[in-house]
């Protein structure tokens, strides 16, 4: 008997659970995103591109400050470290890519500031 009384009762609770989280988009625009972890095709996002770790890639572990071919690729024209939000790096191997460059530096293989 109860049963039956559930059964008529689920077609008018179902549609009320679902849409439980929708209201919260307008305020919290990082939540956004849907069932596939995609965003909607947002404001400033538009040109926002993830960056995948070079390191992480390709498995490397260990950053050789004697590559300097690699390195630069982590460094601005001026001679900076790019800044891993730049460099798509993750934390550990950007740590690694600066301390590389560090060295290198130390080495004389890279310029702690290229002549503007
Ligand atoms: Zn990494």
């Amino acid at each position: 008997m109860a049963d039956e009384i559930q059964n008529t009762d689920a077609p008018v609770e179902a549609p009320v659970s679902a849409p439980a989280a929708a209201p919260a988009g307008d305020l919290a625009p990082r939540d956004t995103r849907d069932s596939r972890g995609r965003r909607d095709d947002g404001d400033k996002r538009k040109f926002f591109k993830r960056k995948v770790c070079h390191f992480c890639k390709s498995k490397l572990d260990v950053v050789d400050y004697k590559d300097t071919k690699l390195l630069r690729r982590f460094m601005k024209e001026g001679g900076k470290i790019l800044p891993h939000r730049l460099s798509g790096n993750c934390t550990k191997h950007q740590r690694l890519v600066s301390l590389a460059i560090k060295r290198a530096r130390t080495m004389a293989l890279l310029p702690y500031k290229a002549r503007v």
